[in-house]
């Protein structure tokens, strides 16, 4: 049986070597040539709107796939009239545009962040009125990694922002139809919440409806990149991942969802504000190949493929920690005891992430003192690592 997937970086990577074992084989679409499952797996080299591509691509297919939420609608819709497409070509429209997500959110009822579509430089004067200060503007689509998005603090942020943003907004007929300035906003302002920490769910749900979700995970960004991810999160309390599965499973039903479906949350003043989701594995669901009974990408296959689904509880604790820019060596991370290394075979470059380590534990203390032992490299203040650790060494006390 052989699975396609759209999209060649690092989550097709992972999900091609989870899904060797269960006797499945992949073939990838990629626009870049140097997608680094060439390496492992069939790669047809071609843009996601290429046509004749995509027809080549899908012959013999089982299904398809993807590990990229940026991948155009119309091709998934091209390929679904061919073979079936999970998750669900919605999920991926509902994902790709920030006020669609919030819209989304908003009708299933879970709580999100306040926000205002900006169309044009007007219309941020009125979101700023309406938002307040500080805020956080972003591109509606295509930005990740904190790529797309500025800091508003002070009304000469507001003003040199504006050179950002139209003079006037012409509105444009969106994907399904709709028209109207707000609907194809190219930005939106975000109060900036003053969380207490990120945190993020990842669930998956099978081509029977069947459920399972894994425990919420802590994230710790620098410069809008995720660099460490706790696992699961810690002094979690019961309630927040209550609310977290009933998310997950709201965004679920309304989307006939199939597959690894990723929500990011802030924790403020004891509830759960969604931020975004990803309807694909994710990078805060790393830690589950060691540090869970199934992990995410063997879940993902399981789900998409129609096989029962594997357990999603933790083995112990663990920390994810993502290799961004350049690689340590890998004989003083393998000295640490517990330490799993992933590269992804991808060429160094700044702010691209190049692998991750997890290291697992028995219990939080253990993992703190794993932790304290990595080498050098992981205690760069762009790490946040030593924040992390003197933050839950005093959380202790
Ligand atoms: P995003 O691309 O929306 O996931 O944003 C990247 C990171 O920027 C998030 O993980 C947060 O650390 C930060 N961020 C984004 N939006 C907000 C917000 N409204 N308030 C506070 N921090 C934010």
């Amino acid at each position: 049986m052989t699975i396609g997937i759209l999209g060649g970086g690092q989550l097709g990577y992972m999900l091609a070597l989870a899904g060797y074992p269960l006797g499945l084989h992949f073939r990838f679409l990629d626009p870049s040539p140097e997608a680094p499952v060439g390496r492992i797996a069939t790669r047809i080299t071609a843009q996601y709107t290429d046509r004749p591509a995509l027809k080549k691509f899908a012959t013999g297919l089982e299904l398809v796939t993807y590990e990229f939420e940026n991948v155009p609608v119309e091709a998934a819709v091209f390929l679904a009239e061919l073979v079936p497409v999970l998750p669900p070509p919605a999920a991926l429209e509902a994902a790709q545009d920030r006020l669609t997500e919030k819209h989304l959110f908003q009708k299933l009822g879970i709580a999100t962040t306040e926000f205002a579509a900006v169309a044009d430089r007007d219309a941020l004067d009125r979101a700023v009125k309406k938002i307040g200060l500080p805020a956080v503007l972003k591109t509606c689509r295509m930005g990740y990694d904190g790529k797309g998005q500025w800091i508003l603090r002070k009304p000469e942020d507001v003003l040199a922002a504006k050179n950002e943003l139209p003079a006037a907004h012409t509105a444009a007929r969106n994907h399904s139809g709709a028209q109207g300035a707000d609907q194809n906003a190219p930005f939106l302002l975000e109060r900036l919440v003053p969380f207490t920490r990120e945190l993020s769910i990842l669930a998956v749900r099978g081509r029977t409806g069947e459920t399972a979700v894994y425990p919420l995970v802590e994230n710790h960004h620098r410069g809008g990149i995720l660099r460490l991810s706790l696992a699961p999160a810690p002094q979690l309390d019961r309630a927040l991942q209550h609310a977290a599965e009933d998310a997950a499973r709201r965004v679920f039903d309304a989307l006939q969802y199939v597959g690894v479906l990723a929500i990011e949350f802030f924790e403020h003043e004891g509830r759960l504000l969604a931020n975004e989701m990803a309807p694909r594995v994710h990078n805060s669901g790393h830690w589950t190949i060691e540090g869970a009974i199934t992990s995410q990408f063997e879940n993902h296959l399981r789900a998409v493929v129609g096989l029962p689904l594997g357990s999603t509880s933790a083995l112990g604790c663990s920390a994810m920690l993502n290799l961004i820019g350049e690689v340590p060596d890998p004989a003083e991370v393998l000295t640490v005891r517990d330490a799993h290394l992933h590269l992804y075979g991808k060429s160094a470059r700044a702010g691209r992430k190049l692998g991750h380590v997890t290291l697992r534990a028995a219990s939080p203390e253990q993992l703190a003192s794993r932790l304290g032992e990595l080498p050098g490299y992981f205690h760069r203040p762009q790490f946040g690592l030593d924040a992390v650790l003197g933050h839950s060494a005093s959380a202790r006390r």
